[in-house]
């Protein structure tokens, strides 16, 4: 037997019928803020991530896809969606139309991690990048909608933890403050930590050994917040403004100093948001602002900010009764033709019934009303409808009620209304 590729999984109904549904909440909600759809490519070039999320990450440094292809080319599946749509705005001089875009996109993304609940090598993002926008209104914005989408699909209580990662500004100073804290610990750090804190130091926050992460959050480990107000006051105002504009949003926010992300082209505003039941190492989603992403590919200066959310998690954690209420709610009408005969009259007759709106399946198997029924209810018809010679010549209906367990037989002129008074 040949199964799935470990990390990667099969979406099958009825729970495709949920991701649909998210995914159709999404539109609304993102085009009801002036967004509009984006398509990148699955396949993109090495260098672009290497470039923008940044070499010294786990994502470059371990998890990518990578490969040669047929041309010699190195090319990456995408470990995620922002540096495709930087990509495609410097290729298509975006920037030319003179306003910000507002994209979304939906799609898979691969990273290879060590598959547990809530992660996947494939998994699937939901998205948004405000391209052209500097101040803090739309980062602002962004979190407003963010919790639009979220309040739709039932969730409450959510709140996002939200800091600053500053700017080149501060980069430098926050750096030293790093190596000087570890300098008389860097014995606690094993290799992986070693290399960040050479390379590149702000990742050691992003470190999963618990000797290092209580280090990080012990009180003496520098934060960039406190920087801000003396080497970069435009990114401290920056924050200062975005928290004012989150509480006249009423969104609820925690700050958290020691959030930095996991990816290198965050400046000013880092988000995240963690859900019960996913585990702390889990974020429902993430974001952020990337004011010189566009630029490093090549772009004309544009700053940036988006966010991704995990749609696996998304769909982990939903709330029961949007689920049970997506799920119930495609409730066909099953047509059972009781034998060879009576299978053209349910054609004609489903043909009809689609017309009028409803969905129908037709029992093509003719085995008998027995199975017909059977398989009626192991579907989740909310009606059956029997349908032999006699109905045929009499131009009526069987009609079963399969949850009121009532029958009934109806004048085939009547049938539509009968059906809509049910259903
Ligand atoms: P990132 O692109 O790293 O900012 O991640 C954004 C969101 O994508 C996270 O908060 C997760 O919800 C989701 N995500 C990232 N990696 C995975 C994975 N391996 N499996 C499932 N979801 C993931």
């Amino acid at each position: 037997m040949i199964t799935s590729v470990k990390g990667t999984r099969d979406l099958l109904p009825p729970d495709t019928r949920v991701w649909n549904r998210v995914e159709a909440v999404a539109r609304e909600v993102f085009a009801l803020y002036g967004f509009d759809e984006i398509r990148t490519p699955v396949l993109e070039s090495t260098e672009l991530f290497v470039r923008s999320v940044g070499e010294s990450t786990d994502i470059v440094h371990k998890e990518m896809y990578t490969f040669t292809d047929r041309g010699d080319r190195s090319v990456t599946l995408r470990p995620e969606n922002t540096a495709g749509v930087a990509r495609a705005y410097v290729e298509h001089a975006m920037a030319q139309a003179g306003r910000p875009w507002k994209l979304y996109y939906i799609g898979p993304q691969f990273r290879y991690e060590r598959p547990q609940k809530g992660r996947y090598r494939e998994f699937r993002q939901i998205g948004a990048e405000v391209l052209g926008a500097a101040d803090a209104a739309a980062d602002a914005e962004l979190l407003v909608m963010l919790f639009d989408f979220l309040l739709r699909l039932g969730f409450t209580g959510v709140s996002v933890s939200l800091n600053s990662v500053g700017t080149e500004a501060t980069r430098p100073a926050f750096v030293d403050a790093i190596r000087s804290f570890f300098s008389s610990n860097e014995k606690t750090l094993g290799d992986d930590d070693r290399r960040r804190l050479a390379e590149n130091p702000l990742r050691v926050l992003d470190s999963k050994d618990p000797a290092v992460r209580q280090l990080v959050a012990s009180p003496g480990f520098p934060k960039m917040v406190d920087l801000l107000p003396t080497l970069d006051p435009a990114s401290d105002a920056h924050y200062r403004e975005l928290k004012v504009l989150l509480v006249a949003s009423n969104v609820p926010f925690k700050e958290d100093p020691l959030l930095v992300r996991g990816l290198d082209y965050y400046t000013r505003t880092v988000f995240e948001m963690t859900a019960e039941g996913l585990g702390a190492q889990n974020a429902l989603l993430g974001g952020g602002r990337y004011d010189k992403l566009v630029s490093d590919l090549g772009g004309p200066k544009t700053p940036g900010i988006g966010f991704a959310i995990g749609e696996d998690r998304l769909i982990d954690v939903l709330p029961e009764a949007f689920r049970k209420v997506t799920i119930d709610d495609v409730r066909p009408v099953t047509l059972i033709p009781l034998d060879r005969n009576d299978v053209a009259d349910a054609l004609v007759l489903a043909k009809e019934l689609r017309g009028a709106g409803f969905a129908v399946d037709v029992v093509t198997a003719a085995k008998g009303p027995g199975y017909g029924l059977k398989v009626a209810e192991r579907s989740g018809a909310a009606v059956a409808i029997l349908l032999g010679q006699k109905e045929r010549e009499e131009r009526t209906a069987n009609l079963k009620d399969l949850a009121g367990r009532t029958q009934e037989v109806i004048p085939r002129a009547g049938l539509i209304e009968a059906l809509r008074a049910r259903l």
